[in-house]
């Protein structure tokens, strides 16, 4: 949990440098109050609405079925006048609305719980909650959020072998095969930079680092091993290519 020193010390709102939007829905005036001074004082901009139909106004703007909101995090109270909070939900999530979703509820039971994560809620709390604990939810909520928003890592790809840098996992023919981490730098560089002609001096170099002391027939070793798990006939390399006089290539 975050003590109110660290909250203070990283501000969320300009955490990635962009203040974010939050609506809150609930009808009981005080908890409504409460909710908005504390997510205010965080620096978010806050919505408030007071019943379910509100709500549901305010969300309309958003760019249903695009992918977008015009909020970050909707905070819903379960038990609303007019629309209650499950349909709410559902509703966004029907639209194609990705919002995050924090349900609130006064009933503790498990049912509630089960129902509400079910129509598309991101997390739930029961009440009386402390301020703090919903204030550090919806910090990581936003910021689950953000990093889903997020691009996906680059692939590396080179005919039939896939190489995915941030997971370290690497296939070949649609298997995953396990390589050392010298392997996988090895074949990283190589994808980087396919056709690139390298001399073991620089496989070393990159790959060992200049640090290193020992001999280049450890990259020969090294791309044995890496032949036998990617190539489908080791002697007949169809990926990393021996360029007689200079050293290897990718491709
Ligand atoms: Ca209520």
């Amino acid at each position: 949990m975050y003590t109110t020193s660290e909250l203070a010390k990283y501000p969320p709102a300009s955490e990635f440098g962009q203040i974010s939007r939050v609506l809150v829905v609930e009808d009981e005036e005080l908890i409504r109050e409460m909710l908005v001074l504390a997510l205010e004082g965080e620096g978010y901009e806050v919505i408030a609405a007071s019943d379910g139909r509100a709500a549901v106004e305010y969300l309309k703007s958003s760019e249903a079925n695009s992918g977008e909101s015009n909020f970050d995090l909707v905070i819903l109270d379960l038990m609303l006048p007019q629309v209650n909070g499950l349909d709410v939900c559902r509703l966004l999530r029907h639209q194609g609305n990705p919002v995050p979703i924090m349900m609130l509820s006064a009933k503790g039971s498990e049912t509630d719980r089960v129902l509400g994560l079910e129509v598309g809620a991101d997390d739930y709390l029961t009440k009386p909650f402390s301020v703090r604990e919903l204030v550090a939810r919806c910090r990581a909520l936003l910021r689950r959020q953000r990093l889903s928003a997020l691009p996906p890592a680059p692939v590396l790809q080179y005919k039939d072998v896939a190489l995915y840098p941030q997971e370290c996992r690497v296939l070949v023919r649609g298997q995953q095969v396990n390589l050392s981490p010298k392997e996988f730098r090895l074949l990283e560089l190589f994808m980087s930079y396919t056709r690139r002609v390298w001399s073991r001096e620089q496989l070393l170099d990159q790959v060992w680092g200049p640090d290193f002391v020992g001999d280049s027939k450890t990259v020969d070793v090294h791309i044995r091993w890496l032949r036998e798990k990617l190539e489908k006939d080791p002697s007949h390399p169809d990926y990393i290519v021996t360029v007689r006089g200079f050293g290897y290539r990718f491709g």
